[in-house]
């Protein structure tokens, strides 16, 4: 392989054969082939795109970068949910105890967040003691003890694509379809999951600003799963609102606890179950409503609360200690109230995340420490009616009280409000 040549063939549009990119991915992993090329390959990409055949071939090489999980040991059908994240995306923490709940075995590699959507490790770390890096040996062993583990990707797995996203991430290629599937499947293959589901997020807060291009990512997931021989699934869902009533990490982690133990939360519920059903009828191979039933009563019945409190202890963490956590003296509270009367049009979850990141709810640089206490709770949603002086939002934060004025004007700027009621929005938008 001459990577000159790669990059030439690729720059004018041609199929790439399959050993040659196995070749040039092992080569990059070495470090044989310098970022300078491998940037010229990443935009090629990006410019030209990749036919399927090719897709797969990267995500295989990309895969075998690294250690790939087996999960014979454990004698049960094994899933995983992955989603391209949104604002106040905490269904992990509900879908994989619930699907633990109902028989599945869940190895659940996660990530940290970065800019506008957090990460779920960073959300499960705002349980005192939670470990959310646990070595690969540590996390089969909750999964063999409890069914379901969330900790984040150990150096083992995937370091091409470790590599190669550091540097889409400085090189304007991130937004590439075929590096992106390349990029989530490698990570989710390699993890070992016989049952994968994906839920591509559509809209303002999201990745994929278009149904188009989520429904063409879903796609793209969903085919390449099948490909590597597991079952898949994928829906697209609406991100143009947060989801549920709160963003920031303990917030987050305090309305996942409410759903597991069967409160219904907006949008959380309902998403929470319909998505853990998919995996629950695609890995027992039963149908979507025995699956779906299934999962309403593992939600009723206390247990899927039951496997997340499980592996939350296996992994050190302190549910009790996480229970006082809003006691903290140092807590400062802030209220957003509505400026008139009128129906809430629109809460635009960009403007969401950002005041949550101003209040120490997440990183603007990967540097950056996490305030867990920080972040946003909204008392309303699209399509409520309020009136002047009604609350529409309560900013938290301990570490950066200085930074309440301009996340506070920041809220007041995120609300669109209406004279008559706006009609519904879909939440979800396509099944793939
Ligand atoms: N998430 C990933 O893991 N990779 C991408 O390329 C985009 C989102």
């Amino acid at each position: 392989m001459i990577v000159k040549q790669l990059l030439d063939a690729k720059r004018e549009g041609r199929e790439l054969a399959a050993e040659d990119i196995r070749e040039l991915i092992a080569a990059y992993t070495k470090g044989d082939v310098p970022d300078y090329q491998m940037s010229a390959f990443a935009m090629a990409v990006c410019c030209r795109g990749m036919t399927e055949t090719e897709i797969f071939a990267l995500t295989d090489a990309m895969r075998l970068s690294g250690a790939c999980l087996d999960w014979t040991d454990i004698n049960l059908p094994t899933a995983d949910k992955h989603s391209t994240g949104g604002v106040g995306d905490k269904l992990s923490m509900v879908i994989q105890p619930l699907a633990a709940a109902c028989g599945l075995a869940v190895p659940s590699l996660t990530g940290r967040g970065l800019g506008h959507t957090g990460g779920t490790a960073d959300k499960l770390e705002s349980i005192p003691g939670y470990n959310a890096s646990l070595s690969l040996e540590a996390f089969k062993d909750v999964i063999a003890r409890c069914g379901v583990s969330m900790t984040v990707q150990t150096p083992e797995i995937c370091p091409a694509d470790k590599k190669l996203y550091a540097l889409r991430d400085v090189t304007g290629t991130v937004p590439s379809i075929p590096l992106i599937v390349a990029s989530i499947l490698s990570k989710k293959l390699a993890e070992g999951a016989g049952t994968l589901v994906f839920d591509v997020k559509c809209g303002r807060g999201a990745f994929m600003r278009t149904p188009e291009d989520a429904k063409a990512l879903a796609k793209a997931l969903v085919a390449g799963a099948k490909a590597a021989g597991r079952k898949a699934a994928a829906l697209v869902t609406a991100m143009d609102e947060p989801l549920g009533w709160k963003v920031g990490n303990a917030l987050e982690i305090q309305e996942s606890i409410d759903a597991l133990k069967g409160k219904d939360i907006p949008v959380v519920t309902e998403l929470s179950v319909e998505f853990a059903a998919l995996m629950v009828s695609l890995a027992k191979d039963i149908p979507i409503e025995a699956a779906r039933s299934e999962c309403k009563a593992r939600l009723a019945d206390g247990s899927a609360y039951a496997r997340f409190a499980e592996m939350v202890e296996l992994q050190g963490g302190d549910l009790e200690a996480f229970s006082r956590l809003r006691d903290d003296p140092g807590l400062k509270i802030e209220t957003v109230v509505a400026p008139q009367d009128g129906f809430i049009a629109d809460v635009d979850s960009l403007a969401v995340a950002d005041a949550a990141l101003r209040l120490g709810a997440g990183r603007a640089r990967l540097t950056d420490v996490i305030d867990p206490l920080a972040g946003v709770e909204l008392p309303v949603r699209h399509g409520d009616l309020v009136h002047k002086g009604d609350p529409l939002a309560r900013l938290y934060t301990k570490d950066r009280a200085d930074r309440l004025p301009e996340a506070g004007a920041i809220m007041r700027s995120a609300f669109t409000f209406a004279e008559k009621r706006p009609t519904e929005r879909p939440l979800i938008l396509a099944c793939v």
